[in-house]
């Protein structure tokens, strides 16, 4: 079921999941778009949330947008009012003031082994910190070491946090632990994108990434072709698995394997190997007398791709 509907202001709005962002010159959604938008979640019953660009909006914009309650998601400089906002660089005295936010990291599995401590600093002052990684498509087995390495470090952060007092949230490590089904991105099942040129897409990075096409305008509704194929009970191989916190991206699975609901290895083995992280610091909590919420016990698992146990499924 539709829940929600993502609105990106401009072309130049800050990403905030897998895709980068290819433009440079602002276009901003027509002001007669943003309001048929707005009408269109309205009628819908979804709820919006406005991705913005890194500058601020004409005031008609912002009354617009004041019309409807929503979520903003922003680039951090222009954060003051944000329920999310994105890290851009890594300046931690922006996020100063970002108490009680939740906070994305958009970056490279070197970028952020280079910046641990600004990522310690980041995970003690916001509620949730939400780490988005651009290079997956680019992850071979070769990486395997180097990122468990990565997750065990960032373990050590969020340990650490835990034991100062500090209710964190890291998605790639915490979410599993709390998690007793599948919670993915579900784009196309339960939200949907507009973008600045009045069209639908699955989500923004279908918007940016012009070879995958739109799914219909504010004017002509929505037309999502074989819609079934994103969801969860026709993913053969996703319905089976239990790496929960895996953002399931359908983006990326058409990218790597030209097919919406086929996973690619390199996300699989990056999930399974934070769903395998999850766990040995859910272990080591517990060795050591802490409590994490209301946790789920997590089984010891040696497969990295459930590609390759598929045919015990069937
Ligand atoms: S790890 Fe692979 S099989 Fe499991 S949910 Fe993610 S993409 Fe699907
Ligand atoms: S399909 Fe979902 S996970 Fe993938 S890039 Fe789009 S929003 Fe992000």
């Amino acid at each position: 079921m539709l829940t929600h509907l993502i609105i990106l202001l401009d072309d130049t709005c800050v990403s905030y999941c897998h895709y980068n962002v290819p433009h440079v010159d602002h276009r901003l959604i027509s002001l007669d778009d943003l309001k048929a938008g707005i009408v269109w979640a309205m009628k819908e019953n979804v709820n919006i949330q406005f991705v913005y660009p890194d500058y601020k909006l004409p005031d008609e914009y912002n009354q617009a947008i004041a019309s409807i309650d929503h979520t903003k998601i922003k680039p951090v400089k222009q954060g003051q009012d944000a329920d999310v906002v994105v890290l851009t660089d890594w300046k931690v005295s922006a996020v100063d003031d970002l108490h009680h936010t939740t906070c994305i990291v958009h970056a490279s599995r070197n970028d952020l082994s280079s910046h641990l401590t600004t990522l310690k600093e980041i995970l003690s002052q916001v509620a949730r910190l939400n780490i988005v990684l651009t290079d997956v498509a680019d992850f071979t087995d070769a990486d395997i070491d180097d990122y468990k390495l990565l997750l065990s470090k960032l373990s050590d952060i969020v340990e650490e946090q835990l034991k100062l007092g500090k209710n964190v949230q890291m998605n790639l490590l915490t979410d599993r632990l709390m998690l007793d089904e599948m919670n993915n991105c579900n784009a196309g099942v339960s939200n949907v994108t507009l973008a600045p040129d009045g069209r639908f897409y699955l989500c923004p990075a279908f918007y940016y990434d012009k070879s995958k096409g739109h799914i219909g305008g504010l004017r002509q509704g929505l037309n999502i072709k074989n819609p079934q194929l994103l969801q969860l009970d026709h993913a053969p191989i996703c319905r089976k698995c239990d790496a929960w916190q895996c953002r399931r991206c359908v983006w990326l699975n058409e990218q790597l394997t030209l097919d919406c609901n086929t996973p690619s290895h390199q996300q699989c083995v990056m999930a399974h190997l934070e769903r395998n992280a999850s766990r040995n610091l859910l272990v080591r909590l517990e060795e050591e007398g802490f409590r994490y919420g209301s946790t789920h016990r997590i089984e010891e698992m040696k497969e990295l791709d459930p590609f390759n146990t598929y045919k015990q499924w069937k």
